[in-house]
């Protein structure tokens, strides 16, 4: 029955998010997939946490879009989203859920919240981060840097960044209260506003360094896309298989050992 319950919600969220061009189709099949496991062998935690980070993202990323258009050309990430991201996103917050469902263990639910905050965490400062009058600043060297360009990071959106965070761990606390967990307040905004900073801060670092970037041809631009202005760009830095989704998991993981890490600092 959870299962069914799990597909319906599912459909209803990646139907809408496909109508409102926030998800491509291979997007939404992913999306329904994911929301059905959630459910199925999650409950309204796992399900609710993953929605809030949705909606919330989806939202602001619809949030100042006209300004963002000339952005998002030479970004891997633009407003609709492919199964690609969707799993890089969601990927490892279904795995834990499967997890969880087969050890059923506290490790799982706060790597979860750990790994919901920071995908939530990145997606804020991006988001909001690039609505900034300021310049980001490199996160590496405190040079100024092209909004846009990987390895930024401003007030603004480390400010976005922890709110997106503390808003996973309280949202994540009351949906765990409502499904019949035994949670407490404290650990899990704490947990999440830890690993949502690590993680987010993590994924500018990376962005920064390992992370392959491309030149354009055409225009010149260093982007994250292999394709840009019509034609194909050549790579000037970071290693092949570090794509932009890669960076994402290995952030997401470590925003995930974080949380987990002060959820058991604060239970000693
Ligand atoms: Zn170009």
């Amino acid at each position: 029955m959870d299962w069914l319950i799990g597909a319906a919600g599912a459909l209803i969220v990646a139907g809408a998010a496909y109508r409102k061009r926030s998800l491509s189709e291979s997007g939404a099949a992913a999306a329904i997939l994911m929301g059905t496991i959630y459910y199925g062998a999650g409950n309204v935690f796992w399900f609710g946490t993953l929605l809030l980070f949705f909606i919330t993202s989806t939202l602001l990323s619809r949030y100042g879009k006209q300004r963002k258009a000339d952005l998002e050309k030479s970004y891997a990430k633009t407003g609709r989203r492919d199964a690609g991201q969707v799993f890089a996103n969601g990927g490892i917050g279904m795995v834990l859920c499967l997890l969880n469902a087969w050890f059923p263990s506290d490790l799982w639910v706060f790597l979860f919240i750990g790994v919901m905050a920071t995908v939530t965490a990145d997606t804020w400062a991006t988001e909001v981060g690039s609505l900034s009058r300021k310049p980001p600043r490199s996160v590496l060297n405190g040079k100024v840097l092209t909004a846009g360009e990987s390895g930024g990071v401003s007030w603004v959106g480390s400010t976005a960044a922890a709110v997106g965070s503390i808003l996973i761990g309280a949202g994540g606390w009351l949906l765990a209260g409502w499904s019949g967990m035994n949670a407490e307040i404290l650990p899990c905004v704490l947990a999440a506003l830890a690993g949502g900073l690590v993680g987010a801060f993590a994924d500018s670092y990376l962005g920064a360094t390992l992370q392959v970037m491309y030149r354009c041809r055409v225009c010149g631009k260093s982007v994250e896309v292999s394709h840009h202005c019509g034609e194909d760009t050549v790579r000037n830095r970071g290693a092949a298989w570090m794509s932009n989704d890669a960076v994402n998991l290995v952030s997401s993981l470590l925003g995930g050992a974080a949380a987990y890490g002060i959820a058991v600092l604060i239970a000693l």
